[in-house]
């Protein structure tokens, strides 16, 4: 080789490391697994991460239940496969726990409060916040990455569509920017953090799959989990709050894109057909109020 070409090679192996350096790493889509032939997650555990009081429900449902309070739920579950273990959001700040105030995502709208922290429901089951490999992010949303800082050591998993949502100029809606404000103070810079480009299979062999459900939030992302005795669980993220709405294609004023909601609504349906799945719908305190808690699981 000669000199030219080694100055030459040398400095596209140096803008490689750069690169490497800079942009954080990602992963390539993969498809939808196999129904047939999906591997299977051990444990599905739901924790607890916090309950909320709105003053108006309309937002959640246009036109209708204006001025009526509502209580929703705030959850975060807990995925086991073999050694590792993956988190799904992380609610509410710890911060908040038992403060009578409570903490809040839009002051004037919603309150959230927390009786319980993470770290306390982790350690129910011998776990510590360094045992976790993966927290998967559904949206930016404060009440789902309040926590994401107790994770330092894992891998965070978020859409790239999502994370450079929150940096992207403000738009018209006020309540929207106020979020998108607070989403980056909360997210910080992860030291892991791993940028998704579709549908992402995270344990390579189908039985945990993260899938884009944009419309909520540009980049919001749903988990298809696969259980030998429960068989394929959806959890929502925000696709829809309340089962109502998602079954009806209600669409939040909050979303950031009312065409994209309803289509991941109906990306959704489409995906209980085709896997047999259960949707746990994240804040529908009626259903979650129903479902299992730490320490007792899915299997
Ligand atoms: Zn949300």
């Amino acid at each position: 080789m000669g000199m030219r070409a080694r100055v030459l090679m040398s400095a596209v192996v140096l803008a490689a490391l750069i690169g490497s350096v800079i942009a954080p790493p990602s992963k390539a889509a993969t498809p939808l697994p196999d129904p047939a032939r999906a591997g299977f997650a051990d444990r599905l555990y739901r924790l607890d991460c916090g309950h909320s009081l709105a003053n108006d429900e309309s937002v959640w449902t246009p036109g209708e239940n204006v001025g009526r309070p509502i209580e929703f739920s705030s959850t975060c579950w807990l995925i086991k496969r073999g050694g590792k273990w993956l988190l799904w959001d992380t609610g509410v700040p710890e911060s908040a726990l038992n403060d009578p105030k409570g903490w809040s995502t839009l002051p004037q709208l919603i309150v959230y409060h927390l009786d319980k922290t993470i770290s306390g429901q982790l350690s129910a089951v011998g776990l510590k916040p360094d045992d976790i490999q993966y927290v998967a992010i559904s949206h930016t949303h404060g009440d789902h990455i309040g926590n994401v800082a107790l994770f330092p050591n894992a891998t965070v998993l978020i859409q790239r569509v999502e994370y450079e949502w929150i940096s992207s100029p403000d738009g018209p809606n006020a309540n929207v920017n106020q979020l998108k404000a607070l989403a980056r103070k909360l997210m910080g810079t992860p030291k892991h953090l791993q940028l998704l480009d579709g549908n992402t299979d995270v344990f390579g062999d189908g039985s945990v799959t993260l899938f884009p459900t944009p419309g909520h939030t540009p980049g919001s992302q749903s988990l298809l989990v696969h259980l030998r005795k429960s068989g394929f669980i959806i959890l929502s993220g925000d696709v829809a709050h309340l089962d109502a709405n998602f079954r009806n294609n209600v669409v939040p004023t909050l979303n950031t894109d009312k065409a994209a909601s309803i289509a991941s609504m109906e990306k959704v349906r489409t995906m209980m057909g085709t896997y047999h799945a259960q949707l746990f719908i994240n804040h529908d305190k009626a259903q979650t109020d129903t479902l299992k808690i730490i320490p007792a699981f899915y299997d």
